[in-house]
């Protein structure tokens, strides 16, 4: 998200003054220009939320923001939801991509190591044409995932390439990893059933609002197409996970 302040024009300026004329501050005018009212009105949303009153809006007031309604201001910006469901939890990933017995690797990271032949059986590497040269993806194109759901990712990246959105994806970020979640031993991150991939996250954190339509590294316009292919995107989680897409379903 872009940090604005007082002096700041565009688009993002036009969002958060519907935001605050939204929430009842009155005397905002949408025009894009972030003038002397609208700082006054940044600096008293911030002290009632208890968040360092200097009206520079950054990713702690977007947040607060976005607790307070600021994502209905973004609706237009925000790709509809699916009509089908995320997986929650791994046991309803397992009972789709199976289970595997593991245990922590214990060497000072998140890794486990899986103890049967599950990943020998159940993770492919899968070509993706439109990844080769990106960091972290091998020369060959090749990513690990899923078997179950290598065809449906192979389509999700030609659709993406045919509609002309691959310039949308400027990095990638890993797709099978057996490891907990992090910070979290003993829970299993989703990464580690092959049936998700991360993209742009430098612009899509974990628990931050993902980039606007507009912004760099957004991937909103990602979502419609993913959606097609039975992916669920990480951005329609209630803990925000913008870089993340994972197989809800298998087609
Ligand atoms: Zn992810």
């Amino acid at each position: 998200m872009q940090t604005i302040r007082q002096g700041s024009k565009g688009a993002q300026v036009v969002r958060w003054q519907y935001f605050l004329s939204g929430i009842g501050y009155p005397g905002i005018t949408a025009d894009g220009d972030f003038g002397p009212k609208t700082h006054r009105a940044t600096v008293d949303f911030q002290s009632k939320n208890g968040l360092s009153a200097d009206g520079i809006v950054g990713e702690k007031t977007y947040l607060a923001a976005y607790n307070k309604g600021y994502n209905q201001v973004e609706a237009r910006d925000w790709p509809a939801k699916p009509n089908f469901n995320p997986l929650t939890g791994n046991s309803q990933r397992a009972r789709i991509f199976g289970n595997f017995k593991y245990r922590a690797a214990n060497d000072g990271t998140d890794a486990i190591l899986v103890t049967d032949d599950w990943a020998k059986k159940n993770i492919v590497y899968v070509e993706i044409p439109q990844l080769k040269g990106f960091q972290w993806v091998p020369a060959s194109g090749k990513i690990q995932f899923h078997r179950l759901a290598q065809k449906q990712l192979v389509n999700l990246f030609n659709d993406w390439e045919k509609a002309g959105l691959m310039d949308r994806v400027l990095t990638y970020a890993g797709s099978y990893v057996p490891r907990f979640v992090r910070g979290r031993p003993g829970v299993l991150s989703n990464h580690a059933f092959g049936s998700a991939f991360d993209i742009n996250p430098e612009w899509n954190g974990l628990g931050r609002v993902p980039a606007l339509v507009g912004e760099k590294g957004c991937v909103r316009e990602l979502v419609a197409l993913a959606n097609k292919n039975g992916f669920y995107w990480g951005g329609h989680f209630s803990r925000l996970d913008g870089m993340h897409f994972e197989v809800a379903k298998i087609l």
